[in-house]
């Protein structure tokens, strides 16, 4: 590790000499960036053999977090903070003439996800890490991740992210630890040695080759492993291939390749393709294949030391994407392990433990049992025999229930439920934020519940404040540690400690400015990026996240065209000047959502041009949502809006972002915003509209009527009509399908319903603002209150609650 600037600079002039042959003066950003990875790299690696080393001699027990997306953003400038290096090497290399912000900005971010579930596997991997946690991921390198958004005349388009393109320093071939997955053929059950086995036959087999890249601790010596497994094959069908069919091995090759090619680009809504469930049991196959493989050398091979597996091995499972990990690990313990089924199974649902992210019923994964039986024969047969005797029990509890257990069976109506399958065949089941826990219990999960009922817990989600407040907004960091010490940063409860500070003048000044400077930051990134000027006075008021109908995005822009409405009729109406700033993708398929994105747009055009309203309130759209994106959002938003219909939004990770950026949220009460709201209390939030309870029993028992809401609020009926009347300048049937999910469809997310409380909570909201000494208060006490909201938090939950591992501290190497 560096001591110095100087023991610094050297070791990087060196390293870029060595590596390019060239001088600092003769090479580009990129080689400057290249060079400069690859030497924090190496010291990285010091630590990752180190940490493997103590791992496999200690023989603690390790967690192994399975996610089929990990969105990650960059690493570089949160590898050198983890390590402590970004003071020494960002003043080494200013005195070289290089700019660490700028050397960052080189990489690309490695979008292997698409939105909040993606995400929190990347904070956990942090905080894992952070903790001192042996704790590891298993995923997808996905050859595209998430497509690049460009708006184009208001609409969305999509282009190929291609973010290997110039390779990616971080990830470790490792070529020698490659497996075989196996799909299709026959599985026929033959017996030898007294003993019934299970022989496949003509299967495809596609080669998993592992790519490793390492998670570094923050001040520790810890460096785990995130395993990203890629399909590859080198050797081409040498049949095709001497019978100079050369196109078709060529063609062979591509398609086995296919499997980790692109991620889905779908959030909360399952795509039901082949390509897909081969996804799923590629990486869940080759991940456990490779911890099985490695616990046998550790801790023993035979039967009996298989059976324990779970003493020493978690696996976690990120919502139902990698549920075959149930039936995976049974095969492997009985057909290649030689365990029978009563003890395999008892140590696969010890192993197992599974997160559940959405109660939208239209998220609910499941796959048609004949795409199941052709693709995957082993696993359907094992999925079979455990629905077999989980029903047959359920017999045993339930006699005569048929209604109760048809609901619980695994398999039914000839698909395959994932979530089910998760339940039963782990020992935990948790939530994400305590609302959405409790509706799992009562309502969707209730069955279940009562069946198991100590198998259910809420652990509410977290994000790092390492990336996301201390290293995307640094001027807040400085702050606060110059007012309360640095002990917030291993800490994060620390921030409590600001409160006191919540009332003083020269503080709220100081956290007026950073917040200015902040804004100052994006507003030139806006001008750079669209030429469009906003009047950093006024609020920046942002809802960034994926567009889904259940987030409401319709809402806040409905609220933008009657606001817009008002001071056209009144122009001396005195108003508190805003920039509301939009962002996110809309799933390739989402018809709605993408209309949702021109909706957006199409009030920009107007609003922005209009010479006279255009100077109060601008509509910005930002295209291409990412992590690097959020970074710099998040700390320059004054108002976070977190304004889903109630029990639709699972946890929500946005929302803590935004709040420990000194944010003031306007939100339902709905998912983490609820606990949000306990920590700040009421007067640090502005809440609005439906309770959860009011919405289930609306789906429960019906009784809402659209079409009254739309008839009985004229400001309300405005906006809805100009979606239609030619208002906007879009062509005629443009926002149909808006005005249709509103009215015709009676509003299945009571948009109408919720919108004059929103618009009186948007009121309150400017009132609250122009007391700039009681907003500055606001600002202050979501950020001292946000400690709650860490990833360390959450994952420690998991740790000791679900996971039953300890800290392993790992020496210097
Ligand atoms: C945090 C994050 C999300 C999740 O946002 P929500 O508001 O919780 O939906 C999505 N995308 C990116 C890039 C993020 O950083």
């Amino acid at each position: 590790m560096f001591k110095s600037k100087e023991e610094f600079k050297t070791a990087y002039i060196e390293r870029l000499e060595t590596l390019f042959g060239q001088s600092l003066d003769e090479s580009s950003m990129a080689d400057k960036y290249v060079a400069f990875s690859a030497l924090i790299r190496q010291l990285i690696n010091k630590s990752w053999y180190q940490s493997n080393r103590q791992y496999r001699a200690t023989k603690e027990k390790q967690v192994y977090y399975f996610s089929m997306e990990f969105l990650l953003g960059r690493l570089l400038a949160s590898n050198l903070f983890n390590l402590g290096l970004t003071e020494i090497c960002g003043q080494g290399l200013k005195e070289l003439g290089i700019n660490l912000s700028e050397l960052e900005a080189v990489e690309q971010d490695a979008g292997l996800g698409n939105g909040g579930l993606g995400r929190l596997a990347a904070c956990f991997l942090d905080s894992m890490a952070a903790l001192q946690l042996p704790g590891h991921g298993c995923g997808i390198r996905y050859r595209h991740g998430m497509f690049e958004q460009k708006i184009v005349d208001g609409y969305q388009i999509e282009l190929p992210d291609n973010w290997l393109k110039d390779g990616y320093i971080w990830e470790m071939r490792k070529a020698d630890r490659a497996v075989t997955v196996k799909f299709g053929g026959q599985v026929r059950l033959a017996e030898q040695g007294g003993r019934l086995v299970a022989i496949h036959e003509n299967y495809e087999p596609v080669v998993a080759v592992p790519y490793d890249v390492p998670v570094v601790g923050a001040n520790c010596n810890t460096v785990n492993t995130l395993r990203l497994w890629s399909a590859e094959t080198n050797h081409f069908d040498l049949s095709s291939f001497s019978k100079g069919d050369f196109l078709k091995a060529v063609e062979q090759k591509y398609s086995l390749e296919a499997t980790s090619q692109i991620l889905y680009p779908d959030d909360n809504y399952p795509e039901g393709k082949t390509l897909r469930l081969k996804q799923q049991y590629f990486f869940v196959s080759a991940g456990l294949q490779s911890i099985v493989r490695r616990y046998k050398r550790t801790h023993g091979a035979t039967p009996a030391d298989l059976a324990k597996i779970h003493e020493k091995i978690a696996i976690h499972i990120n919502d139902t994407h990698p549920a075959l990990a149930i039936p995976e690990l049974m095969r492997i313990l009985m057909d290649e392990e030689g365990l029978g089924w009563d003890e395999a199974w008892n140590t696969t649902s010890k192993t197992i433990s599974y997160t559940n992210h959405t109660i939208l019923p239209e998220a609910l994964e499941k796959w048609p049992v004949d795409l199941v039986q052709a693709l995957l024969p082993r696993m359907y047969m094992i999925i079979h025999e455990i629905n077999e005797r989980f029903c047959a029990a359920l017999w045993q509890e339930y006699p005569g229930q048929w209604e109760r257990i048809r609901e619980m069976a695994i398999i039914g109506d000839c698909y395959v439920r994932m979530a089910n399958l998760a339940v039963v065949g782990s020992h935990s089941v948790n939530g994400v934020a305590a609302v959405h826990s409790e509706i799992l219990k009562k309502e969707v999960m209730s069955n279940f519940h009562q069946y198991f009922p100590h198998r259910f817990t809420n652990k509410t989600n977290g994000v790092t404040h390492r990336r996301w407040l201390a290293k995307a907004n640094p001027k807040l960091a400085s702050l606060i540690t110059e007012t309360i010490g640095p002990g917030w940063l291993a800490h994060p409860n620390e921030l409590a400690n600001l409160r006191r500070y919540a009332q003083d003048p020269a503080f709220q000044a100081s956290i007026k400015a950073v917040k200015q400077a902040n804004k100052a930051r994006l507003a030139a990134y806006i001008k750079n990026k669209m030429a469009i000027t906003v009047d950093v006075n006024s609020i920046f008021d942002v809802q960034v996240k994926r567009i889904h109908a259940y987030k409401r995005q319709t809402l806040n822009a409905l609220h933008i065209l009657d606001l817009y409405n008002r001071l056209k009729a009144d122009p001396a109406i005195d108003i508190e000047p805003r920039t509301f700033i939009f962002g996110g993708k809309a799933a390739t398929g989402y018809y709605l959502a993408k209309r949702i994105i021109k909706f957006i747009n199409t009030l920009a055009q107007v609003i922005n041009n209009d010479p006279v309203i255009g100077a109060r309130i601008k509509v910005i759209f930002l295209e291409n949502y990412s992590v690097s994106l959020a970074e710099l959002i998040m700390p320059a938003a004054d108002v976070s809006e977190q304004i889903s219909t109630a029990s639709r939004e699972a946890s929500g990770t946005g929302n803590m972002k935004f709040m420990m950026n000194g944010a003031v949220t306007i939100g339902t009460l709905d998912g983490a915003n609820i606990e949000i709201r306990d920590e700040v209390g009421d007067d640090n939030i502005v809440i609005f509209g439906l309770t959860a309870a009011e919405v289930l029993n609306y789906y429960k028992y019906g009784g809402y009527n659209a079409l009254e809401v739309y008839q009985g609020n004229p400001r309300l009926r405005l906006v809805v009509d100009q979606l239609m009347n030619g208002f906007l300048p879009a062509s005629p049937d443009e926002f149909h399908s808006i005005h249709h999910s509103l009215l015709r469809t009676n509003d299945e997310y009571f948009v109408l319903r919720d919108f004059a409380g929103y618009a009186a909570a948007q009121e309150k909201v400017a009132c609250l603002y122009r007391d700039q000494s009681r907003w500055q208060a606001m600002a202050v006490n979501n950020i001292a209150f946000s400690g709650r909201f860490a990833s360390d938090r959450t994952v420690a939950e998991y740790a000791i609650g679900i996971w039953g591992i300890k800290p392993v501290v790992i020496r210097e190497s």
